[in-house]
Formats: structure tokens, sequence, C-alpha cells
């Protein structure tokens, strides 16, 4: 029953990113149990609107029995085969060629991974490699941003400008440093900081420029038309690759394929995961460009010393076929763009209507809400007032589970629901998001 799951929970279950000392406290807050389209029930019974696809990721919604399928069917032909040295096999060779074709340009070869770190992880090791083949072993630096997520693996730990996540562990790899992120500031600002970072570490030393093209973690940050045109500029000025985290962004998310397309810019790799496969699996990857892979092929004279046991899973290939054949048969790229909207709507209606709501802002179906003391100004309350996460328990009270980011003195309530939600289902959320907030505007305002 729930009590026992719950103690068991709390006696052997450490929660990745957990507040582990509540979570001891007063347990878990629901047990989930099943799941379908955009709903969740818990082992109560009680029904949930995902408005966060779980964590950013389950882009086909709940219940896909296509793709219990497919894991079934590969699964029993071969569940497993290594993809090591030179063995291959078919689901991993299909996947590599599908993402290939809907990658944007020249990202025609993809080295698999198991999740979002490690395709960061990856994509260093691999820059680094294809500098030190091209003969500029000294390219070695990389710029990520401030409010940046890249993941938790030794690197892309520290690739997060999240400074939480970077001081937990105390593993410092010092390869990394932090600009200004397009957030309350203009394009030239945050391309300027990027410009003064290159020339302070010296250009000869770095080897890519790291960005997600909407920030997720730090609280969607969707940034300035023009500011990636620019960032691709800068890069091909100092000859620094341009690596784009689409961990979050990719597989229709933003209502393009990838989020990069929104602004027309390639970038020289890329990395994937969560929606690829809709979270039904584990799968990432990293795809690189035709350049950079000739390098690895006509200059590598040994073994390429970097792969996972599951680099190239068959049963997590088979199933990200299928979730990506859903993704365009269902037209989930083009409903992310029309629902888009329609979010957008509502979110401007309720900032309308509610005193404490700041900037709202939606891309496809990644969408934000800030909390704020006073919208002409734009000054927040204070952390003590807890703003955003009550938002979030008052959500969570009337059957909506999404998140909040509070780093930084900020109040972000974050979006981002399965790409089939239809337009009843977008104003459901938003209207329990208007009862939520005028909710907590009392409460905070007595
Ligand atoms: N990159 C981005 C932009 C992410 O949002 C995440 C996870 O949330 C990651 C990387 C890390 O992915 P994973 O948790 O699969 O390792």
């Amino acid at each position: 029953n729930k009590n026992n799951l719950i103690d068991l929970d709390k006696k052997h279950f450490i929660h990745p990113t957990s507040p582990i000392k509540q979570q001891q406290e007063q347990g878990a807050k629901s047990v989930i149990a099943e799941g379908e389209g955009i709903y969740l029930k818990d082992v109560d019974g009680k029904t949930f609107i995902d408005a966060i696809s779980s964590l950013w990721n389950v882009n086909v919604g709940h219940g896909r029995k296509e793709l219990a399928y497919a894991a079934q069917e590969q699964m029993s032909k071969l569940a497993f085969s290594s993809a090591f040295s030179t063995f291959s096999h078919e689901p991993a060779i299909l996947l590599a060629e599908k993402i290939a074709e809907i990658a944007p340009d020249d990202l025609n070869a993809v080295f698999f991974t198991s999740g979002g770190s490690e395709s960061n992880d990856s994509a260093f090791k691999l820059a680094h490699h294809y500098w030190k083949l091209k003969g500029e072993p000294k390219r070695h630096k990389f710029i990520a941003r401030k409010k940046a997520y890249h993941g938790v693996a030794a690197a892309s730990t520290n690739a997060t400008g999240i400074s939480e996540f970077r001081e937990m562990g105390g593993l410092h790899v010092s390869n990394f440093v932090h600009v200004e992120t397009p957030y309350e500031i203009s394009t030239s600002e945050a391309v300027a900081s990027i410009r003064d970072m290159i020339e302070r570490e010296g250009p000869e030393t770095i080897a890519a420029f790291l960005a997600e093209p909407v920030q997720g973690a730090g609280g969607v940050i969707i940034p300035p038309r023009d500011y990636f045109q620019e960032v691709r500029k800068l890069c091909d000025e100092y000859g620094i690759l341009f690596i784009a985290d689409e961990v979050i962004t990719g597989f229709g998310r933003t209502g393009k394929m990838f989020g990069l397309e929104h602004w027309q810019v390639t970038p020289d790799m890329m990395t994937f995961a969560k929606g690829v496969t809709s979270g039904y699996i584990p799968l990432g990857g990293v795809v690189v460009s035709d350049s950079i892979h000739q390098v690895l092929k006509e200059r590598s004279t040994g073994t390429l010393f970097h792969g996972f046991t599951y680099s190239g899973h068959p049963t997590a290939a088979a199933v990200a076929l299928k979730n990506i054949e859903i993704i365009e048969n269902e037209q989930l790229v083009q409903n992310s763009q029309a629902m888009c909207k329609v979010l957008l709507k509502g979110f401007q209606k309720i900032k309308e209507d509610i005193d404490i709501v700041g900037d709202v802002r939606t891309l496809g179906l990644l969408g934000a809400v800030e909390i704020v003391k006073n919208p002409e100004t734009n000054e927040r309350f204070s952390s003590e007032v807890n703003a955003a996460p009550k938002v979030i328990d008052a959500l969570h009270e009337r059957g909506v589970i999404c998140r909040s980011v509070t780093f930084g003195g900020t109040d972000i309530i974050c979006f981002a629901p399965p790409l089939t939600i239809n337009e009843a289902q977008v104003n459901d959320i938003v209207e329990r998001l208007h009862d939520a907030i005028t909710e907590v505007r009392e409460a905070i305002l007595v």
C-alpha cells in the first residue's frame, strides 16, 4: 500500500536532485503509478496534468503502446549486442541515419550515449580530441553560460552555470568558464561578454562555446532573435566550435525539430537525449558535422578511446526510431508551434488579471511565468516568501505538476507539457494556473 511504499522510499531510495531532508520528514509527495497522454495517476487514483512532461522529456505523452511494442519486438529478437569496436547492428545504424536526416545541414554523424550528461561529456572529449588531431592541442577550454544546465557527469557538472550543482561533489574540472546569458540584458552585452572571455583566456586556448538554445533549468530563458546569429559569427571569427545542447529543445519541444532552427543557425556539434525516446528508455548522443567527422576518421591513427557499454543500445535505438516516427506522423512539431500561441495567450491573460505576474514567454511548448512583487519595476519577492514554490504547491493541489526555478532570486514557473496536448487541455492548465497564482497572491500579500 501507499504508506508502505513511502516508508520504503524514505529508507532506501536516494532521489535525484531532491530536497533530501524534507523528503525524509514528509515522504514522497506523489507516488505515480500510471500515465496516459498528458495525464499521470498516483497510487491513490488522483489524476494530474503532467505540465512539464515529467522532466521535460515525455514529448509524445504517456502510455504509448507502440513504444512498448517496439521495445518488446527488439528485445525478443536482439535485446543487446555491443557496438564496440567494429561490431554494429541494424537499430543503431538506422537511428544514426534518421538523426542525420532530421538534424540541420551537415550534422550527419552520431555518437550514442544513455543520456544528456554523458552526451555533453562526450561532446567535450570529442571536441578536444578533434583539436588535437588538427594539431591545436592547446584548445582545451570551453565557454559556457551562467544559468546553464548541462548535466551532472564530471565535465557537464562543471559546464553547468548554476553554481549549486558545481559546488556539490567537489570534482572540479578546470576547463570551463562562464559568461553572461541574454537574460535581462541585450544581445550586444551578452555577446560582448563572450568576446571578452575569449580575449581574456586567449583565443588559441578555446575549444568550443556551449549553449542551450533555450535555457531550461535556468528558467526557460528564450534568447533575443539575433543572439545566436551573433554567437555563430563570433565563433567563426575566432575559429571556435559551437556546441548546441539540444537535450531539452530537441525533437519538437520548441515548435521546430531542433531549437536552433528558429534562428537559422547550425552548430558544429549538437547534443541530444530526453525527447529522442520521450523518456521511454534512456538514450542520448552527440551529432557532429561532416568536417569534424572527417577529421576524426582521417587523422586518427589508433582507437577512439571513448565509448559506453550502452552506446547505440539496440532496444533503446528501436524505441527512438518508433518515437521519431510518432513525432513525424502525428505532426507534433507543428502542434507544438500551434499550441504555443494558445499557451501564450493564456499566460498573457493571467498577467493582465493578476498584479504579481511579470514576464510571460513561450517558444513552442516551453513556457515560463515569472512571479514578481512589482511587474512595473520587476522587483522580486525575497526568497523567504517562497513565491514560486508556493505556486507549485497550489498547482499540485489543483492536479497540475510543473516546476519552479528560484536560482539567483527568481520565481519562475516552467511549463513543458507533452507535444500531443490539445487546445482544451492547454486552457485547462491556464485556468488552474490562474487560480493557483490568485490564491498565492492572497496568501503572500496579507
Ligand atoms: N542538458 C540539458 C539542457 C538538460 O536539461 C539536461 C537535463 O535536464 C541535461 C543536459 C542532462 O541530461 P541527463 O539528465 O539525461 O543526464
